[in-house]
């Protein structure tokens, strides 16, 4: 195998359940981030609340070393720009809470009468009222069904204590049954943040490895792409899961600490 090590090989990394699970920053997550800020990298997030300002500051409150802000990839972020590349200037309706409404309206213009897409994200926003304008924008106005992340739930803390939230999947899955009309949908696994992560690295699926925690989304997805992967299995997915019968990922170990020293990568940091 050529040494990739010393290569131009980027990396995609999943954060949570990766480099943290909420307020705790998980094993190997100090040391590996030290090796990976000195190489091509990127960080995909299916969770399109926090904006990369916001995610940036909570490596900081944990003590990891802080990526660039430019380097962190949300699905608020790409959904933004696929739909400026599918038309620029576009007209928006967008259902959920945090940086999703920011993202689009630095790049397009809310109009809840006349918009081009539909989008539909994560955190609080779904009602009866905005799944009503959602639900005829799509049916009486032609407006195409985009959705930011196919999560059916997704793990919180709240308080300090643990709660497992609704994904953008169950969702959009209310206007997707209102309408007949299934979203285009952003987030892992399918390719669109894939693809916008890893041409804003300027490289090739071949030339990237994916490291995730989850076998269904990050892991699956990329090897799609063609991709190599390394699943830590320090999220959802434990040391004692099975693998899904078509999921193999290159690299399956049980946390950072050990793909460290799979990789036998220097983790000393710079001077
Ligand atoms: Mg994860």
């Amino acid at each position: 195998m050529p040494d990739w090590r010393s290569g131009r090989t980027g990396l995609l990394v999943d954060m949570d359940g990766v480099l943290f699970h909420g307020e705790r920053a998980l094993p190997g997550a100090a040391d590996f981030l030290s090796w990976l800020l000195r190489r091509p990298h990127r960080f995909v997030t299916n969770n399109p609340i926090r904006s990369p300002a916001e995610v940036v500051a909570h490596f900081r409150a944990l003590g990891l070393p802080e990526p660039d802000v430019g380097a962190i990839i949300t699905t608020a972020q790409a959904t933004a720009t696929w739909l400026a590349d599918q038309q620029p200037g576009f007209r928006y309706f967008a259902i959920g809470a945090g940086d999703l409404h920011a993202a689009l309206s630095a790049v397009g213009r809310e109009d809840a009468a006349h918009a081009d897409f539909v989008v539909v994200g994560e955190g609080p926003g779904l009602d009866y009222e905005s799944l009503s304008i959602a639900i005829n924008l799509v049916l009486k106005q032609g407006a195409r069904l985009v959705s930011t992340n196919p999560d059916a739930n997704v793990d919180a803390m709240v308080d300090g204590v643990h709660r497992v939230l609704p994904g953008g999947g169950a969702l959009v899955a209310a206007v997707a049954v209102a309408t007949g009309v299934q979203p285009t949908v952003i987030g892992k696994p399918n390719p669109l943040l894939f693809r916008l992560a890893l041409a804003s690295l300027g490289l090739q699926p071949g030339q990237c490895i994916m490291v995730g925690d989850r076998p269904d989304t990050d892991i699956a997805g990329a090897l799609a792409l063609g991709m190599r992967t390394a699943l830590v299995r320090t999220g959802r997915f434990g040391v004692a899961d099975a693998l899904p019968e078509s999921v193999h990922p290159d690299w399956d170990v049980a946390d950072l600490a050990a793909l460290i020293a799979a990789w036998k990568v220097s983790t000393d940091r710079p001077s």
